[in-house]
């Protein structure tokens, strides 16, 4: 289960930068993801309880976004969401596209004390 070693790295970077801030209690941290990311939510959010707990983490919320993927079409240039891999252009019909965003993953905020 991949989602584990992920979980592990995002709680890895919110608690360096919580203790960079020198905070006393995470209350919540929001994750942005990618629709192509390929990680559940659901196991995320899992993982993320039993990764937190004995730490700064314990007891905050995962608040989890998705962002929806975009192509830009190689030969019209258009850009639009992407829903599933093998989506053609809208405009022209083409194949042909560019993935613009909707592999990432960051975090996007944390809400610290
Ligand atoms: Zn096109």
């Amino acid at each position: 289960m991949h989602e584990l070693g992920i979980t592990q790295s995002i709680v890895e970077i919110a608690l360096r930068t919580a203790a960079g801030q020198q905070a006393k209690k995470i209350h919540s941290v929001t994750l942005e993801v990618g629709s192509l990311a390929g990680v559940v939510a659901e196991a995320l959010e899992f993982c993320y309880e039993a990764c937190s707990q004995d730490s700064l983490l314990e007891g905050s919320v995962l608040i989890i976004e998705e962002i929806q993927a975009r192509a830009r079409c190689r030969d019209c240039a258009a850009e639009y969401p992407l829903t599933d891999l093998l989506a053609c252009c809208p405009v022209c019909n083409s194949a042909a596209s560019d993935l613009v965003c909707g592999e990432e993953m960051r975090i996007k905020e944390m809400e610290i004390d």
